[in-house]
């Protein structure tokens, strides 16, 4: 960057932080009116209301909006109907289109507030709420930030684009997947993709692990508890492919590491999760005061979730648990397995030398004083969507908020932090639509 760049980047920034400050007010009262519309998911409630909300809040600024229903996607019922909106603002002449996708969903409140989860409470810099960090804070930065480029840069190039998508918290299947499928995000009608997750203010998130879910069922043969030499206990088949886990399975993936930058930095491997195990009779329900029958189990079944990484081959991830069920019925008599696969979602990461990683990090540089962490997260997002589906590569995780607060009582989110990521997403939206005239 030249000199006169320079100057020129700092009294951008310095007209953006101006705009930004005088909307502090616009800003808290977003945010709070946001974490008001209990947008629970599952079951996927009240997304009309937040669309409708985004839609009134957004063309008084400008933007044409689109409302979409993703009929017929998982979920989507006449009860809960899973909306979402696009909205787009025009500059004066063509250029790139830079989009701002925030999913409008939250998951459920759980135990443990002394904060209301939707009142808005907020206290000096913090403001509490179902949602704050993940991510209706990153949302209202972003409108924020758009409204405060757009007041003082009108003859901007290109568009500006805001989604509220439904579901991810549970895929993104009614929200950003179909809505790429539907053509909306792809690269002849985006440019640059910015998701404000909370990955920290001053990171970039370049993308995610892939995962793979999968139950593996072992046989058994029932027969009276009293008499177990004539079944054959399926739990006890289960606990020979727990053992093969621990002996070679963990340490196996333990020692698979990887280029990408995941945080936090425990997650820079291949990990396996045994998300739940039953086998035999059923729990009995809440109340039943009866006792269990004696039966040798005849079915045990473990519920797996296989997070891998960019280095490992993805048929390699179903292939290696077959190849170690396979060894195990070689040497134990009577084993027999079963795999059925649930979902698959390939890992995800954008280049370092993308034209929208270049521009956050420029943004994030100017406005923070030091340049960015570049991180991986170890779970996905809809990152996944726009890259597979909508085969849109420039894309991005960026927003304010700390992402170990997601999905725990009294979650919240910093004004401060939301203020500075406004201005990091305004002095991006600057770099990219604005033509240079310094040099
Ligand atoms: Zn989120």
């Amino acid at each position: 960057m030249t000199s006169n760049q320079k100057a020129e980047t700092s009294s951008i920034l310095e007209q953006l932080r101006e705009e930004i400050a005088a909307r502090r007010e616009a800003l808290i009262s977003t945010t709070c009116d946001l974490l008001a519309i209990p947008t629970l998911n599952p079951p996927g409630q009240h997304y009309r209301d937040i669309c409708d909300w985004l839609d009134r809040r957004l063309q008084k600024s400008g933007f044409q909006t689109h409302l979409l229903r993703a009929t017929g996607t998982p979920g989507d019922s006449d009860k809960y109907p899973r909306w979402n909106i696009i909205a787009r603002h025009e500059g004066k002449q063509p250029g790139q289109t830079v989009h701002f996708n925030s999913h409008t969903d939250i998951v459920t409140v759980g135990e443990g507030w002394t904060k209301d989860p939707f009142g808005g409470d907020r206290e000096g810099d913090i403001i509490w709420g179902r949602g704050a960090c993940d991510m209706k804070g990153g949302l209202a930065a972003s409108i924020i930030a758009a409204e405060a480029f757009i007041a003082r840069f009108p003859d901007y190039h290109g568009a500006i684009e805001i989604s509220g998508t439904a579901d991810e918290e549970t895929g993104g299947y009614g929200g950003v997947a179909w809505l790429a499928e539907q053509g909306w995000f792809n690269p002849q009608r985006v440019d640059h993709v910015i998701i404000p997750e909370p990955l920290n203010k001053d990171r970039i998130c370049l993308g995610h692990r892939g995962v793979w879910w999968a139950e593996i069922e072992t046989k058994g043969r029932i027969a009276h508890g009293s008499m177990p030499f004539l079944g054959d206990c399926a739990v006890r088949h289960m606990g020979a492919v727990l053992e093969e886990m621990e002996a070679s399975l963990f340490p196996l993936l333990a020692s698979r590491t990887t280029e990408m930058p995941v945080v936090p930095e425990q997650a820079r491997q291949s990990t396996l999760n045994i998300n739940s195990i039953h086998g035999g009779l059923p729990v009995p329900e809440a109340g039943y005061t009866g006792f269990p029958s004696a039966c040798v189990p005849d079915k045990c079944v473990i519920t797996i979730d296989r997070r891998y990484l960019m280095e490992e081959e993805p048929d390699r991830v179903r292939g290696e648990i077959e190849q170690m069920l396979d060894k195990i019925k070689s040497e134990r008599p009577g084993f027999d397995w079963e795999i059925r696969e649930l979902w698959q979602v390939h890992p995800s990461m954008t280049e370092k030398d993308a034209p929208v990683v270049g521009a956050v990090g420029r943004a994030i540089e100017a406005v923070m004083g030091q340049p960015p962490d570049f991180v991986v997260s170890p779970g996905t997002y809809d990152q996944k969507h726009i890259d597979r589906i909508g085969k849109l590569k420039n894309c991005i995780a960026y927003g304010p908020g700390i992402l170990e607060l997601a999905h725990q009582p009294d979650e919240w989110i910093s004004i401060k932090d939301m203020m500075d990521s406004a201005a990091v997403m305004g002095l991006t939206l600057a770099d990219l639509l604005i033509p240079q005239t310094g040099g």
